[in-house]
């Protein structure tokens, strides 16, 4: 056997009804906020992520998996969507077809991390972009589609963090301030934290390694340092939440591993999700479409993960994989015929019906019925088909009895609508 590449995983029947759930939320919400759905290739230029992204960010520098194709271009598997759908944006001038480019998107996204729970070199994202927006009331309204998305989901123990990281105006000052509180201390803090020391210094704030976090809790915060542009923006973002009635807590350490985030910066921790537990996290980059070759057009969005969220959501979910509504079962080669028209028939009605290939006795027909969990089976055997009849067997009651053959359809449609009124009751 050839096993999937690690890091990778296959979604199997049981849980692709649980991640239907999920883009299915995802998407009616999306549209509810007057996002439009967007799709984007999987391979992009090497450079839109070196650009985007960012030289100093660990993405680009330890997880992309680029290779140079057979006509010598240097291509990457996309690590995120952000710069793609700037990209498009740009590309088809996207702010002139629509009244408000609102986008969304969902799907894979590579990078050569260190696979472990809940975290995976291919996994899954749902995106959203907002462009050219500057006042703070579109960040107060991303921030609460993330909210409302993790809600619609069942999701608890959620908590939302949100902080700013300013903008160029104000930027160099605080990392001025940061490299001066860091010292001599610079030296004791890991080979990552010395080397973004020197590249990008607010980077520190996403180290993970234990031993330098005293170190890292000393350092000064952001929103100390803003200009007064950012405060101001910040402070309405923040008026926006409790607007909204959305608890959030400011977390001085979430500057996000990007480079192009400005102002305001937000994830959504899940409490019980583990050492990955950020379930969604996004911000505002108003530098990035210009920094890719665009208008100066400001942006915002966020990206939740579809693996965590579906590892997130309620055990119990209003989803359950699908299930036949007859079973059709044949005895004999003339029934056998007369069972596929029947097939069809019920087919074209929108029913879910199911079948026995290979001709078996009717006990085992029957123990497939059984096993795909149909509630009704249909027989079709010589005497049922000399009196044009079927016999119904209720599987439930292990009751049955004749039925005109052309009464089976409405039968079968009038038990499904039972079942499907009583599920909502
Ligand atoms: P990021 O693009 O790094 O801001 O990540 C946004 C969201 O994508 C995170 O909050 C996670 O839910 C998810 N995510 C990021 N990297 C991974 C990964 N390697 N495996 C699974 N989910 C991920």
């Amino acid at each position: 056997m050839i096993p999937a590449v690690r890091g990778t995983r296959d979604i199997l029947p049981g849980e692709t009804e649980r991640w239907a759930f999920v883009e299915g939320t995802a998407r009616r919400l999306f549209e509810q906020y007057g996002y439009f759905e967007i799709r984007t290739p999987i391979i992009e230029r090497e450079e839109l992520f070196a650009k985007g992204t960012g030289e100093t960010t660990d993405i680009v520098q330890k997880e992309m998996y680029s290779f140079i194709d057979k006509g010598g271009e240097r291509i990457t598997l996309r690590p995120e969507a952000t710069p793609s759908l700037v990209r498009a944006f740009v590309e088809h001038a996207l702010e002139q077809s629509m009244a408000v480019p609102k986008l969304y998107t969902l799907g894979p996204m590579f990078r050569y991390e260190r696979p472990q729970k809940g975290r995976y070199r291919q996994f899954h994202q749902l995106d959203v972009e907002v462009f050219g927006v500057k006042d703070p009331s579109v960040d107060g309204e991303v921030i609460d589609l993330a909210w409302a998305l993790v809600r619609a989901l069942g999701i608890e123990h959620v908590e939302l963090a949100i902080n700013s990281v300013g903008c160029p105006e104000c930027r160099p000052a605080f990392t001025r301030a940061l490299v001066e509180a860091l010292g001599r201390d610079v030296e004791k803090l890991c080979g990552d934290c010395r080397r973004r020391a020197e590249t990008n210094p607010l980077r520190i704030f996403d180290c993970k390694v234990p031993a330098d976090q005293p170190i890292i809790d000393r350092l000064p915060h952001t929103v100390d340092y803003l200009c007064d542009a950012c405060r101001v923006h910040f402070d309405a973002v923040r008026a926006d939440l409790d607007v909204y009635g959305i608890p959030y807590h400011v977390s001085h350490r979430l500057v996000r591993g990007l480079d192009y985030y400005t102002r305001t910066t937000f994830e959504v921790l899940a409490g019980h999700l583990g050492a990955q537990n950020a379930v969604l996290g996004g911000g505002r980059y108003d530098g990035l479409v210009r920094q890719l070759g665009g208008p100066d057009r400001v942006g915002i969005g966020f990206a939740a993960g579809i693996e965590r969220l579906v590892l997130a959501l309620p055990a119990e979910l209003p989803v359950a994989p699908p299930v036949p509504d007859a079973f059709v079962a044949a005895l004999g080669d003339q029934a056998r015929r007369e069972a596929l028209a029947l097939l069809r028939d019920l087919r074209r009605a929108g029913l879910n019906a199911q079948f026995d290939y290979e001709g078996r006795t009717l006990k085992s027909q029957m123990k497939r019925a059984d096993r795909l969990g149909a509630p009704l089976v249909l027989i079709l055997g010589e005497d049922e088909l000399a009196r044009g009849q079927v016999t119904v067997k209720r599987m439930a009651t292990s009751t049955q009895e004749p039925v005109p053959r052309h009464e089976a359809v409405a039968l079968v449609a009038r038990e499904r609508a039972a079942r499907r009124a009583a599920a909502t009751r």
